[in-house]
Formats: structure tokens, sequence, C-alpha cells
């Protein structure tokens, strides 16, 4: 079934009995050439570009619970790629081209939307840093404009300009960022790799690893066991669980980060906007709820709900950006679980077990990352090659000192 405009009308004349489910629910096979253990956004894309555009077959991915139960239907829909350092940027970059072409690629209304997303500065200093991240980006191929006051005023006034603690003076604008409908994504990719004969195995939690020899040769499941020539694992909140059982720590830790969405309101910020002075940042859905974020819970948590203190600390941030807020009704919120690395930047790398290959630690930005994370994860299962934008992903980092702190904070992963 293919989805068009000639569709729609025709379905909307007859009744709706045209439409069939996106995605099959076939039973496990007893062996395939890839299995991929996680149904999350990377592990449906990594299924996707491997029958897509790396021509591998006999693929299947492994879902403990449902497509979009994970951190890829609870996030909060920002895509971007302003990134500062070497190691990041040219993949978020590679990432916001492919998000550019992907709902052709897949034929799927994901509701890619590139509204744009303004981070506000409040300090000379931090004008600096904007410049010059501005800077890495254009060298990266991505946009980037820096507004001054006035620029943030024409695109923004209802924020609090004149605030004496936290004055704005400018912002760093991509304008070819924006948002996607999160679980859309989930269900696009399905969809694509299903039609490419990659079998979706829902209600299939991965229990173990079984290896011989140095080598995997498939996982235990709560449907069995299921032999695998490749384990390609991308679980996000679950990853220390999961990479455990092949007796695997990583340096990883699990946090709960929590959304809020706010009753419907006309039209009224035009992009995603950021404030600079706290974790604060906020974008109107097309239903016209606010949706904003901050920070993590900051303790270890398997947890998919959060604790008060965060939502009075997220509510002061709103206030001060944009007292406005404080007249809106808080609808609902909920939280998910980050696989938050040690220096704040992504893993795909393969393991010292053979065959058995990891993608995680996408902290609380791997929304943006999930199409380039499939490419780059398939490339890797693929070719056993790391793909170029993702080379500097490398597990051993840690131990190497080469790591990818985009904060400077160091090893703190409740501060990235
Ligand atoms: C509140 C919130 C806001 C966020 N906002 C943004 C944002 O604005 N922009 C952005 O870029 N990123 C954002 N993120 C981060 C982003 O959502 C995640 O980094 C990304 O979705 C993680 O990858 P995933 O989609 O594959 O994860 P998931 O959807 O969590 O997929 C992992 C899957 O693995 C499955 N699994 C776990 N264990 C097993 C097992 N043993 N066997 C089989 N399956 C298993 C899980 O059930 C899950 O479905 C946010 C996250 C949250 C929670």
């Amino acid at each position: 079934m293919r989805f068009s405009g000639f569709k729609v009308v025709k379905e909307a004349l007859t009744g709706h009995r045209g439409w069939t489910p996106l995605w099959r629910d076939p039973a496990p096979q007893a062996h395939y050439d890839i299995v991929i253990v996680g149904g999350g956004g990377h592990g449906l894309a990594t299924a996707y570009h491997l029958a897509a555009i790396f021509g591998q077959a006999r693929i299947a991915v492994l879902e403990k619970g449902w497509l979009g139960g994970g951190n890829i239907g609870r996030n909060t829909t920002i895509i971007r790629s302003n990134y500062l350092l070497p190691g990041n940027e040219p993949f978020y970059e590679f990432s916001m081209k492919l998000w550019e072409s992907m709902e052709q690629d897949l034929n799927f209304n994901a509701m890619v939307s590139q509204r744009g997303i303004l981070n506000l500065c409040h300090t000379d200093a931090q004008r600096d840093a904007f410049r010059r991240r501005g800077n890495a980006m254009l060298l990266a191929g991505a946009d980037a404009e820096l507004l001054d006051r006035d620029g943030v005023r024409a695109m923004a006034p209802f924020l609090n300009f004149d605030n004496a603690r936290f004055p704005i003076k400018g912002g760093l604008l991509q304008r070819r960022a924006g948002t996607a409908r999160h679980d859309g994504v989930a269900w696009g990719y399905a969809r694509a790799a299903d039609q490419r004969g990659v079998d979706i195995i829902q209600n299939c939690e991965v229990t173990g690893f079984r290896i011989e020899n140095g080598a995997v040769k498939g996982v235990e499941t709560s449907r069995g066991f299921i032999g695998a020539g490749k384990v390609g694992v991308a679980v996000a909140g679950s990853s220390g669980r999961v990479m455990q059982m092949a007796g695997m720590r990583l340096p990883i830790e699990s946090h709960v980060l929590q959304a809020f969405v706010s009753e419907g309101l006309k039209p009224v910020i035009p992009g995603v906007i950021t404030f600079g002075a706290g974790h604060f940042y906020v974008s109107q859905s097309d239903k016209g709820g606010l949706v904003f974020g901050g920070d993590i819970d900051g303790y270890n948590s398997y947890a998919q709900r959060g604790n008060l203190p965060v939502v009075e600390d997220v509510a002061e941030g709103g206030m001060a950006l944009m007292p406005m807020i404080g007249r809106a009704r808080l609808l609902r919120m909920w939280g998910g679980v980050m696989d938050m690395s040690m220096d704040g930047s992504p893993i795909i790398d393969r393991t010292h077990i053979n065959g058995l290959f990891f993608n995680g630690g996408w902290c609380y930005g791997g929304f943006k990352a999930t199409p380039a994370s499939g490419y780059c994860f398939a490339h890797l299962l693929a070719t056993g090659r790391p793909h170029e934008t993702a080379a500097a992903y490398r597990l051993d980092r840690f131990a190497r000192g080469h790591v990818i702190d985009e904060k400077g904070v160091g090893a703190q992963p409740n501060l990235h």
C-alpha cells in the first residue's frame, strides 16, 4: 500500500475500508543473518537501512514491548544539527540531511517541520561561544545565523527581554532545524523495513546472548532461542542491563528525563526556543500544545516516570524566559529513560565479542540522530567498517582519553 493524496481522497469517499496494517506480525524464525535488539527509532532505522541501502536480507528486529513505547515515542521531537565538535557536527548534519529526504524515502508522513531552533544567549561570553559554534556548523555544511537582541525580538516578542537577571542579548538560529512527529518516525521506518522483508517481532524480550568461543551465535528471548550471524543492540535506556547479559559494563548511566505538554493554544511560538541561562526549551505542537522540558532528574533510574522537584525546576525556567507560560495549564507529562554516556556523546561500535555490535549513549539527543544512527549502524554491521561521520563514536575512547565532550563538563552524565 502506497500513501498518496489520491489514496486519502479515495479512502475518504469509500468508507476507509482499503487501509491495511503498516507491518506484518510474523512469528520468529530459527535463524537470521542479522538480529537487531530494540524496536525503537534507532533499531528500526538500522533495519531499514540494512535492507534498503546495504542490500542485506534475513533481518529481524526484536522488541520487548510495542513499537513507539520507548524513548522514540516519549521525546520532545526536536531535530537539529547545531553541534560544535568535529566528532559530532558532521554526524548530526548528515542526520539533518537524511531528515530532509526521509518522508519521500519512506513514503510516510512523519510531520517533519523545519520551523527552526533559536538558542538564546544572555551574556557576552555566551554570544562569543555561539559565534564559534555557528562557524563550526557552517564549516560542516550546516546553516547558522547569529541574531542580535532586535532580531530575537522580531521573532519572539513574548520573551522576557528585560529580566534583570537573564537579559536576552541575542541568539543562534538554525532555520533548517525543527520538529517531527516522534512515534510517526518509528511507524515510518517500521513500515518501510517490513516492506523490504524485515521481520519486526514485538513482545519478544531478549533475555540473554549465546556466546561460544568469543563469538555471538544468537539471542535467548521470551519466545525462544533465535540464532543470528550478527547481533546489533540498540536499546537506549536499557543499554546497561542488556549489555550486562553479554558480560559487559558500559560507560553509561540511566537517568529519567521528563517532558511536558500544555493545553492547546493558538499559534504563538514560531519554532523551538531554548533558554541559555537555565535548562528549559519549548516548542508548539501542530495541535497547539506547548511542548517543553529541561534537566534530567539527576539520579540513576530505570523508571519511566519522574519526580516533582524537576517539574518545579522546569517550570521556573519557563517562567524566567516567558512569564506568559504561567497562564497555560499543564495537560500531561511523562518520563523516559536516557542512556547518559560519560562524555555526552554516543557510541556506535563493535564489541570485543565477534558479531556483537552496540549502539547507545544517546543521552537526551538521540531523536534527531535517528536517521544517521540507523544509517551508520547499518554501515558498520554490513561492511564491518565505521561510517566516516561516526568514526569517532568508539567504545574505547574513554580508555584512550579521546572523549567528545560537547559541554566540557567531564565525566558527569547528569550534566550532559
Ligand atoms: C522526555 C524526553 C525528551 C527527549 N527529547 C529529545 C529531543 O527533543 N530531541 C532529541 O534529539 N532527542 C530527545 N530525546 C532522546 C531520544 O528520544 C532518545 O535518545 C532516542 O529516542 C533513543 O533511541 P531509540 O529511539 O532507539 O530508543 P527507544 O525508543 O527507547 O528504543 C529502545 C527499545 O529497546 C527496547 N528494549 C529494551 N530492552 C530490550 C530487550 N531486552 N529486548 C528487546 N527489546 C528491548 C525497548 O522496549 C525500546 O522500545 C528525548 C527523550 C526523552 C525521554
